[in-house]
């Protein structure tokens, strides 16, 4: 089985199911991306920040799958908002393809380049080193030369707020194509979603099953809804999201359930009844509201129900 596509603004189709390769450790990475793309997967979703792009380019090559069949995304991380190209290149290379399907700003929080770490770099106080002289828009008009330059084929933004897109959107000249997030049953952010539909920016939906140890296949409402349909839970909690026609990226370093959320997923989307859907969409308001995903940024991101940091 392969997932369903929908459009980007660049008119390129997007897989709405990718593989997550976030904690997906070198070793196994490279099996898990192999096996997916044998397995109907044609999108995997990685990052310069997961520390493991080299392997996942082994899997891509051990896949035999050609290049121009996989949709590939990663992101540049907050210490190389001022080196996009950089950032770029090293992971052009450790993947070993010569473009990007698509970019993504990983953070609206650009860090300080020459900090104490070349990832988290802090202050003498613990806090985050905030590269204070360089904004998200200074970031963007990079991103923008490498996506007119052909090297990357799409550019969006990952963990941005209304309030962040806002501090963007008036001085772009390419409009976003995604916007990354946390979205799943306990955190559906409809009104941010109803935002981004607004500008034609598609949501994709991180941590859709709730993260490390997936916790979310314990609801009860997604239970009562695996046993209706005959489907697992974690197919109601992904089938969910593709319903909605929302970009899905579970992580899996295990091949029967990568096969799994795949096929069940899909299967789930097709069957639903608009009325469970509505019922899913409402899980989240009736008490369960929850964050799973929630680093200690010293400053502020405009996200409902995001713990403050207590500097
Ligand atoms: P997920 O919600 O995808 O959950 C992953 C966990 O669920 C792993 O422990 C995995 O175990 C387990 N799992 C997967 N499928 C099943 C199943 N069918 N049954 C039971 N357990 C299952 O978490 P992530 O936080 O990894 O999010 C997904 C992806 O989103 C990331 O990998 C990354 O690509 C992206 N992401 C992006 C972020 C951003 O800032 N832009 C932040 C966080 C994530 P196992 O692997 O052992 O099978």
């Amino acid at each position: 089985m392969s997932a369903p596509t929908i459009k980007l603004n660049t008119g390129a189709e997007i897989p709405l199911i990718g593989l997550g390769t976030w904690q997906s450790p070198p070793g196994q990475v490279e099996k898990a991306v192999e096996y997916a793309l044998k397995n109907g997967y044609k999108h995997i979703d990685g990052a310069w920040a997961y520390d493991n792009e080299e392997e996942v380019g082994k899997g891509i090559k051990a896949s035999g799958v050609p290049r121009e069949e996989i949709f590939i995304t990663s992101k540049i991380w907050s210490t190389y908002h001022r080196r996009v190209e950089e950032n770029v290149d090293d992971t052009l290379k450790k993947l070993g393809t010569d473009y990007l399907d698509l970019l993504l700003m990983h953070w609206p929080v650009p860090l300080n380049p020459n900090g104490n770490h070349p990832k988290f770099p802090t202050l003498p106080d613990g806090t985050r080193d905030v590269d204070k002289g360089w904004s998200i828009v200074d970031t963007w008009k990079q991103m923008e030369k490498l996506y007119k330059a052909g090297k990357v084929k799409a550019i969006g933004v990952s963990n941005f707020s209304q309030l962040k897109l806002e501090e963007l959107l008036p001085h772009v000249e390419v409009v976003p194509a995604v916007n990354q997030l946390e979205i799943h049953l306990y955190n559906p952010q409809h009104k941010l979603l109803e935002y981004m539909n607004s500008k034609g920016i598609v949501p994709q939906a991180y941590s859709p099953l709730g993260s490390t140890g997936s916790p979310l296949l314990t609801d009860e409402t997604a239970t009562e809804l695996s046993k209706k349909y005959n489907v697992s839970v974690a197919a109601v909690l992904l089938g969910y999201l593709v319903a909605k026609k929302i970009v899905t990226l579970p992580k899996s370093v295990t091949p029967e359930r990568i096969q799994a959320n795949l096929d069940g997923s899909v299967e789930f989307a097709k069957k639903v009844e608009p009325a469970d859907l509505e019922r899913l969409d409402g899980v989240a308001a009736s008490g369960k509201q929850h964050r799973f995903i929630m680093p200690p940024w010293p400053i502020e991101l405009g996200f409902d129900n995001w713990r403050k940091p207590a500097w």
